[in-house]
């Protein structure tokens, strides 16, 4: 891989985890020549300027400012705010720049930006594939993306060389690259990544109200499946009010789907059909064996969590047993 910067200057606007990991990023692997970063809130401008140049070369004080001699913009902020951002950068763009964003739905993204951005700019939407439950500019890392997929959905159109300039972008801060079209990314996401968030909200919600079964017991023995439900359940609320109002009719899609497929495994478990249980429990371990061989997460006993040694010292020998 080529050790040239791929941009000269790249500007993020919203500095939370995935805008913060990009700046990270493109420092860290020298992807660029110099970062300008901006938000909309001051206190997550001053926390920027506080972290220093990890994080960027220039913290502008308005999406504007920061676009404007910019020769990549990336607009990280929530999908429901992505086509107000477009507005206000259009007029500071300069011929030849190429404007993406990392918003979790494209279809809609697209649809709100595209009219604000003038000819001559590159538009390419885009959305990498990596994230945790944390946000703010203290949550990201310049590791987020590597080995992670990072999907362009690039119109008809799009000037390939920009979509290459891009896609250098990103292999060079770690991630892998596909494209496909925004409808299609929207609906394989809504099943890989928006219907769990929706499963998670519900069943910790759930869990929450439950009259007979107390919150501290609900906290005590969450180690069994819930405790990784909470995880994904714990993740920013603005963000996935606006997936959601935003991935409607895909996320509708698949809901409809999986509540088939629970009625299924409800008659199953109604009628004790360990049979259809155990056919479709083996089939969804092939599923994660899968995503673990492909290296999309860790195969270690409990998702590598490491764990505190023994608080007690062990029991001495003889034990009662040994005299069997
Ligand atoms: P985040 O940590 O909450 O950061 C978003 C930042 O954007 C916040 O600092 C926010 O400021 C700022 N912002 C909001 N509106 C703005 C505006 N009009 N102009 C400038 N800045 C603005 O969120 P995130 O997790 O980085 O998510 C950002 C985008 O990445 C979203 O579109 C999301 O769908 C996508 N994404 C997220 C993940 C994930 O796992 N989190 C993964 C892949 C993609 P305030 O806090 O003051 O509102």
């Amino acid at each position: 891989m080529s050790t040239q910067p791929i941009i000269d200057r790249l500007a993020v606007i919203g500095c939370g985890l995935i805008g913060g990991s990009i700046a990270r990023a493109a420092r860290a692997s020298e992807a660029v020549k110099s970062v300008v970063v901006t938000d909309a809130s001051a206190d997550v401008r001053r926390r920027v300027r506080e972290i220093g140049s990890d994080f960027a070369d220039e913290v502008a004080e308005t999406s504007a400012q920061a676009a404007k001699d910019s020769d990549l913009v990336i607009v990280a902020v929530p999908v429901g705010a992505c086509g107000t951002v477009a507005q206000e950068i259009g007029t500071s763009l300069k011929p030849g720049a190429i404007v993406s964003d990392v918003g979790s739905v494209k279809s809609s993204v697209a649809r709100d930006m595209a009219p604000h951005l003038p000819k001559g700019v590159h538009f390419i939407p885009a959305h990498p594939v990596a994230g945790t439950e944390n946000s703010g500019p203290d949550a990201g890392f310049a590791e987020l993306f590597v080995n992670r997929w990072c999907i362009l959905t690039p119109v008809e159109g799009t000037d390939p060389a920009a979509v290459e300039k891009l896609q250098m972008f990103w292999e060079k801060i770690g991630a892998n690259v596909a494209t496909m079209t925004p409808d299609h990314h929207d609906l394989v996401l809504a099943i890989t990544s928006h219907l769990p968030h929706l499963i998670a909200y519900t069943i910790v919600g759930t869990a929450d109200e439950l009259g007979d079964v107390t919150e501290s017991e609900v906290l005590k023995f969450s180690a069994g499946g819930f405790r990784d439900f909470t995880r994904i359940a714990a993740s920013d609320p603005t963000m996935w009010r606006d997936v959601f109002l935003h991935n409607k009719e895909a996320v509708l899609e698949m809901l409809g789907t999986f509540n088939e497929d629970l009625s299924k495994l409800t008659r199953a478990i109604r009628r004790g059909d360990g049979e259809a249980l155990f056919e479709h429990f083996t089939r969804t371990r092939a599923i994660r064996r899968g995503i673990v061989s492909m290296g999309q997460d860790s195969a270690a006993p409990d998702f590598g969590r490491k764990h505190a040694p023994l608080p007690i010292a062990p029991i001495a020998r003889p034990y009662a047993s040994d005299d069997d």
